[in-house]
């Protein structure tokens, strides 16, 4: 006879793993799903030999963007379980239930567990399973995995229903009328294409034109056409995406769910981290505070401790210490002149400028680490989902801004879990605004050369950033290429704890590793090459640097950035090369004005700086660097993501012209206000593009499709008809 299997499926972190553990004992087998390293658990019950348990891997959904989620999807959908556990932990039902309703519409029996219920009985909340079984229209059992509750009576309540098998009549979650019945429309005309018992999920992946789904089905063309017609009827009905609408109204009915089966008896009793929150995502404090606890970072990592490092390493080691040493070594050996020029003006010059910064970066990392680990960022996340939803953004894009702070590739590849396409986008092209560690150096820089007094000037980079997300987010969500209804988002909050000093130090030694690796691989040869073209002319003599390549180059692409305040050869260099890596800025600035005058330590550079610009051309220049188009690593990571040539350029486009827009009038303004700048052309068309940048900022959006009855669908259908 065939054996039993089922199925234990749940978000990560759910307790999968613990109840496989107890359930199976000894009696496991572990290899990989074919074709992928993801690994594949497989046991005997330890009270039934013929029933099989298969450990799934942990997912959140089973749309097919991960390698987990797809062997989890093609493993259900393969006919070999007989029925479903879905673990999810109770003291997260929201996240977990998302995966719950779509594992319902597999059409496969289901039975959820909802675990750690050891924990919810402390925490003085309940949870009415009864009412969550009649709701979810599926068996639900509270469990402990940890301490061995209630995970027998899931097994036995799964061999049930297996063993009622098609008597049963199945029940999905119901959604938004008007949904329905375009499900409903699109299972008439799938008709028997689908399995009976795989209609429901078929229709529902059909309808957000999941791409495996079409594949799996082989649907005629005729079939293609009305689905697709279906579908775009309804888009316009709701005004929003398909993909998107469903996963709305998953978290609408999680959420009629919740409220209709938690009970939170002890109200009144607050946890230590319930206090502490009331403060910080309290609706008046939580920014002001946000804003404080940033400054206060800025302040002991730009301005304080992490200085004294940085001008250790600018003023002894990079200024004297190994100048000094290697120039002496090197003339020792009687090594030429050119290859001396070449590795103290050059590579010691650019890659040390660079490297200075690292102290700096160090406290900067440890301070974010600290903030991460302790749960506070998690809550930032949540405020900023309050501030962004009133905009019609979603939250979701605060995780990438989050991560875009330490590099802006994997913030921008963490874009990727915003369903919503648009959204997605939107988060891909605006999360480098964000100040990475790369940037931190011309932070660093620019405060100290202009506004060492200032505490306010380099926390301030970080609010630019922020705002620059925001404020073009509400732009961009008016614009017909962006405007919908924002991803739903719900977060967990995890308690506060104390920072673990292993995670912080491993945190910021990560990140302090991997720009120190920049800085000795694509900054060493930057530096090389930015040292050879601002020493030679084209017909490759040693020169002055004013007559050099560079100078050639940069002085036809320095009228550009004069109204931005900056307009000399040096600073468009400089921010051109920023494009192959943002620290090349530094490294730039390092090469050119060592070759002006011998510098006896680093502060040398800020002198030459201030020589060349006032305070405000040279925070216009900040400004611009910060906004501008990112280093070709991210911009690859840009296009991997819209995955498209023309909205890659959208973004690049969107980026410098921002850049420069807002450096313009930084730049036009503050000269006029700060520095008693003449009144001119300049400051009324830097106000005429304030005036524009404010109308699309506060301008009403574009008209969404009304909403409509069931009744009105039809009618609509048969007018297009
Ligand atoms: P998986 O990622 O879904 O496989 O989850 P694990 O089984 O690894 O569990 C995640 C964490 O939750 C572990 O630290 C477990 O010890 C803990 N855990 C699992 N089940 C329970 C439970 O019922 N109660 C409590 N208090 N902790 C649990």
């Amino acid at each position: 006879m065939a054996k039993t299997h089922i199925a234990l499926a749940g978000n990560p972190n759910s307790g999968k793993t613990s109840t496989f553990n107890v359930l199976t004992g000894t009696n496991q087998f572990v290899g990989n799903w074919p074709g992928v390293t993801v690994e594949r658990k497989e046991g005997i019950y330890k009270k039934d030999s013929e029933v099989i348990i298969d450990d799934l891997p942990g997912i959140y959904s089973l749309s097919p963007y991960s390698p987990e989620e797809v062997v989890a999807r093609d493993y259900l959908l393969s006919g070999t379980p007989d029925a479903i556990v879905n673990i999810i932990d109770g003291t997260n039902l929201e996240r977990n239930l998302y995966l719950t309703t779509q594992l319902i519409e597999t059409g496969i029996p289901v039975v959820v567990a909802v675990n750690m219920m050891d924990i919810i009985k402390k925490s003085g909340k309940q949870i009415n399973l009864e009412k969550l079984s009649y709701a979810l229209g599926v068996p639900v059992v509270g469990i402990s995995a940890l301490k061995n509750w209630g995970l027998d009576k899931t097994i036995s309540e799964a061999l049930h229903l297996i063993k009622k098998g098609a008597e049963e009549e199945v029940s999905f979650p119901h959604y938004d009328n008007r949904l329905e019945a375009a499900l409903s429309e699109i299972e008439e005309v799938l008709g028997s294409t689908a399995q009976a018992r795989y209609s429901r999920w078929y229709s529902l992946k059909l309808f957000e034109r999941d791409e495996r789904a079409q594949k799996d089905l082989d649907l005629s063309s005729i079939q293609q056409k009305e689905i697709g017609e279906i579908i775009k009827i309804t888009e316009k009905i709701f005004g929003e995406d398909a993909e998107s609408l469903v996963i709305n109204e998953r978290y609408n009915f999680i959420t009629h769910l919740k409220t209709l089966c938690v009970v939170d008896e002890d109200q009144f009793k607050l946890s230590i981290s319930d206090k502490i929150d009331r403060v910080v995502t309290n609706r008046f404090l939580a920014l002001p505070i946000f804003a404080l606890i940033m400054w206060l970072i800025y302040y002991i990592a730009i301005q304080t401790i992490g200085t004294m490092g940085t001008d250790w390493m600018n003023d002894n080691l990079f200024g004297d210490i190994v100048p000094n040493f290697v120039s002496s070594t090197l003339q020792s050996w009687n090594v030429a002149e050119w290859m001396q020029s070449l590795i103290l003006d050059g590579i010691i010059a650019g890659v040390g400028a660079v490297l200075g910064f690292l102290p700096q970066l160090m406290v900067l990392f440890l301070c974010l680490a600290l903030l991460e680990d302790c749960g506070y960022m998690s809550r930032i996340a949540f405020v900023m989902d309050r501030i962004f939803r009133k905009f019609g953004l979603s939250g979701k894009s605060f995780i990438p801004m989050l991560i875009a702070t330490g590099c802006g590739v994997p913030g921008v590849m963490a874009s990727r879990t915003i369903e919503n396409e648009k959204d997605r986008r939107m988060t891909a092209m605006l999360t480098t605004f964000m100040p990475c560690s790369a940037k931190l150096p011309i932070i660093a820089l620019i405060a100290g050369a202009f506004f060492p007094n200032s505490s306010w000037v380099a926390p301030s980079a970080y609010f630019v950033g922020m705002g620059a997300i925001v404020l073009s987010g509400i732009a961009l969500k008016k614009t017909r290429l962006f405007a919908g209804d924002p991803s739903p988002f719900i977060m967990e909050l995890p308690l506060y704890h104390m920072p673990r000093i292993g995670n912080t130090l491993r945190y910021t030694y990560d990140h302090s590793k991997a720009f120190v690796k920049r800085a000795g691989t694509i900054i060493f040869v930057s530096s090389i090459v930015i040292w050879f073209i601002s020493s030679y002319n084209f017909s490759f003599q040693s020169v002055d640097e004013n007559d050099s390549i560079l100078a050639a180059l940069g002085g036809l692409i320095a009228p550009l950035f004069a109204p931005l305040g900056w307009g000399d050869w040096r600073g468009a260099v400089a921010a051109i090369t920023g494009l192959v890596a943002k620290e090349n800025v530094i490294g730039t600035f390092g090469i050119l004005y060592r070759h002006t005058e011998v510098a006896e330590n680093g502060v040398e550079i800020w002198k030459s700086l201030q020589a060349a610009y006032t305070p405000v051309a040279g925070y216009s220049f900040l400004v611009f660097n910060l906004l501008c188009a990112p280093c070709f690593a991210a911009i690859g990571a840009i296009h991997r993501e819209m995955a498209d040539v023309i909205w890659t350029w959208r973004a690049i486009i969107y980026q410098c012209g921002l850049a420069y827009a807002v450096s313009f009038i930084v730049y036009q303004f503050g000269h006029v206000l700060f520095e008693n700048g003449a009144i001119g052309i300049g400051l009324i068309l830097a106000a005429i593009i304030l005036a524009a940048m404010i109308y699309f900022i506060v301008r009403k959006p574009v008209k969404k499709a009304p909403t409509i009855t069931i009744e009105e669908i039809k009618e609509v259908k048969e007018w297009q008809l």
